[in-house]
């Protein structure tokens, strides 16, 4: 038994992460194929199982190694029966995945949202070190949360538990979001938010700064570690809302660990730092005490290794 393999499938937008993981966690092979989007994405599913074929031939196993699948998707999903409800960026509505999957790999296969499984990933062998109480915050694109409570993953009743990302931080007057509202966190504390607040800031024009019109995220924070004025007013002002949602949702959850992960966790203890300050501000002393804030460990890889502990969940007798 200890010899079987479980396979972890990260689905994006652009690419489907893929990884042959031990049943300790340890990735033994990891690639990619392209996210095929067209016709409402009915290809995704057949060639995930077309890669796992080639990838096993190449290994010289058979699907007989295999314990089974755990794969993560972009939207919300019903974690039982493996239904997306909506995956806007590959084109699903209601789409039964986990059944689709099975009947194509012959294996069995357990399925939920891709920031929850960044969550479960990040508990199991990342920044998360085995907490059972966790909260998970991706900041990249937009804003991914997972939280965990007693080891289990907070789906809900829609699958939507978690959504720390579209917490309200501008109630009135602030940026519209994509998931319909306005002034989410995701609008502030995402890569394309900060990019947005800086442009807006820069159009004073007694904004005094190094950073220019074509301002990324990185620039941001490597202007503000160079003690840059505006920037430095821009970090303190996403920080100061990222600890704010952060200690509100703390304060339901009071958990061990707060793991940051994404493209903007790379500036790493300059966020941290900052948003440590508003988290002790705001958090309920108890749940204060309680909780550390670390960056995460996994990067790309926390989805698959997620995946491979749901299926080890699921499947390992
Ligand atoms: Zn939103």
């Amino acid at each position: 038994m200890s010899e079987k393999w479980l396979i972890g499938v990260d689905l994006g937008g652009t690419t489907i992460k893929m990884a042959f993981v031990s049943i300790y966690g340890e990735i033994i092979d990891k690639w990619e194929i392209d996210t095929n989007r067209t016709e409402q994405g009915k290809h995704i599913v057949t060639d995930i199982a077309k890669a796992i074929d080639r990838k096993l031939e190449e290994h010289g196993q058979t699907k007989d190694k295999v314990l089974g699948i755990g794969m993560g998707a972009p939207g919300p999903v019903n974690g039982e029966t493996g239904l997306v409800y909506e995956a806007v960026n590959v084109g699903w509505k209601n789409y039964p995945l986990k059944n689709l999957l099975e009947i194509e790999t012959s294996l069995p296969v357990v399925v939920d949202n891709d920031a929850n499984m960044a969550a479960i990933g990040e508990m199991w062998k990342g920044a998360g070190d085995g907490a059972k109480n966790l909260i998970c915050v991706t900041l990249g694109t937009g804003v991914g949360g997972g939280i965990i409570a007693n080891g289990q993953i907070v789906h809900g009743t829609n699958g939507a538990g978690g959504e720390i990302g579209h917490m309200t931080s501008i109630p009135e007057g602030g940026a519209p979001c994509n998931c319909g509202k306005t002034g989410c966190l995701e609008t502030i504390a995402s890569a394309t938010g900060i990019v947005r607040i800086a442009k807006e800031r820069l159009r004073d024009k007694d904004a005094k700064s190094m950073l220019s019109g074509s301002v990324t995220a990185k620039d941001v924070f490597d202007a503000a570690k160079a003690n840059d004025p505006l920037a430095l007013e821009i970090v303190d002002f996403v920080t100061f809302h990222l600890g704010v949602a952060l200690a509100n949702a703390a304060n339901v959850v009071n958990p061990e660990k707060i793991v940051i992960g994404g493209g903007v966790s790379k500036a790493g203890s300059l966020l941290t730092d900052h948003v440590k300050k508003y988290f002790q501000r705001f958090a309920f002393p108890r749940v204060a005490e309680g909780a550390s804030i670390v960056i995460a460990t996994l990067g790309n890889d926390a989805g698959v290794i997620g995946g491979a502990w749901l299926a080890k969940q699921a499947f390992l007798q």
